[in-house]
């Protein structure tokens, strides 16, 4: 790919703090938008001093200003663990809606390509199992997950209309849950909370009877499925997983097993509207970005675990 200077919304969270590293690493320029609202700046701290390395401290739920030329905008910026987006669910719909409409505007701008993280909670609680890209989900409106479900919706739409009205040259990725180094602690998403847990001896909270399921994927390959699909020309959305599913009293003792302790287990009520069932078809991406995971869970888990054990505290 040639070299480009990147804007990245979100970039001091998760999914962006691993996803500028990648860039950097293959030359890029990396402008990072965020108002850390759920991310960190300790994440970004490793490219303070790097010239490609830019950060802006803003709310994309405002007017985006970037001075320059951009070649590639790629929108992450948003609460994505439920715990967040039921604390912050106004800001959750603002960085959906008004973020992604931002966004694009500045894509149109920069005559800049775009690229839309959206997320398989667009499927909601699917009736249809394992999720393709062309399933239309079942989402309630109204829920305490529609904050965020509905938004990426509306994202997706904004998506496809700045690319059949503007003519923007555009991708949307529906990301599976993925987890790795740099997740907050006390983000409430399963596998830091069990980890943290375990590694303190506390009881693991289990929602529900935990024979729910879902699909993990590890940061390293979402993130090499993402850079993939920047390089193509596709404008529908492609889901990018692990399609190994498992349920989660099953990955509690995995992760008991890893760290050694003997898992002690609290049942505590299920979350209104939590999905029953969550794996990725991922023929699309195989066929289109000849795309796999390759790192297996316990793998990906053991190296997460490693990097909790030295970072929880810090
Ligand atoms: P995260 O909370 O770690 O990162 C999100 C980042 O966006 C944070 O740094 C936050 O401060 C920033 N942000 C939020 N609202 C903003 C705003 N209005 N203006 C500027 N910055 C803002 O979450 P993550 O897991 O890294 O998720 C990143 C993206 O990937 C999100 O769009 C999310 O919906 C999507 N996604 C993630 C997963 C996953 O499993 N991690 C799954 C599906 C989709
Ligand atoms: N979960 C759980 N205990 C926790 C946190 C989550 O049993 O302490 C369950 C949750 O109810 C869901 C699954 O783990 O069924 C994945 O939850 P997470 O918040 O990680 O992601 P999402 O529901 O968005 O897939």
């Amino acid at each position: 790919m040639e070299k480009m200077r990147i804007v990245l919304t979100g970039g001091a969270g998760f999914i962006g703090s691993h996803l500028t590293a990648f860039l950097l690493d293959r030359g890029h320029a990396v402008v990072v938008i965020d108002n850390f609202i759920t991310g960190r700046r300790k994440n970004l701290q490793q490219f303070i001093e790097t010239p490609e390395f830019e950060l802006i401290e803003h709310d994309v739920s405002n007017y985006i200003d970037v001075s320059g030329s951009v070649d590639f905008v790629l929108h992450f910026a948003s609460p994505a663990s439920p715990i967040d987006y039921l604390r912050y669910p106004i800001q959750t719909m603002k960085a959906g809606a008004l973020g992604t409409l931002n966004s694009l505007g500045l894509s149109k701008k920069k005559k800049a390509k775009f690229f839309l993280a959206s997320t398989s909670e667009v499927y909601g609680d699917p009736q249809v199992h394992p999720q393709k890209e062309d399933y239309w989900g079942y989402v309630n409106p109204i829920g305490p997950r529609s904050v965020y479900d509905e938004s990426k919706r509306f994202a997706e739409a904004m998506t496809m209309a700045y690319h059949t009205h503007h003519a923007i040259d555009t991708r949307i990725v529906r990301i599976f849950n993925t987890f790795g180094p740099h997740m907050r602690p006390d983000d409430g998403r399963v596998i830091p909370t069990f980890i943290l847990q375990c590694l303190k001896g506390k009881p693991v909270t289990i929602f529900g009877t935990g024979e729910q399921t879902r699909s993990f994927c590890y940061i390293t390959d979402l993130v090499e499925g993402i850079y993939k699909l920047m390089n193509t020309d596709y404008h529908y959305p492609v889901n990018i997983g692990n399609p190994l599913e498992i349920g989660i009293n099953e990955l509690a003792s995995i992760i008991g097993n890893i760290i050694g302790s003997e898992i002690q287990i609290e049942y505590k009520e299920l979350p209104r509207d939590d999905p029953q069932c969550r794996k990725p078809d991922i023929s699309k991406a195989k066929e289109l970005l000849s795309w796999q995971p390759k790192v297996d869970l316990k793998t990906g888990l053991s190296k997460t675990i490693a990097w909790f054990r030295k970072n929880a505290g810090k």
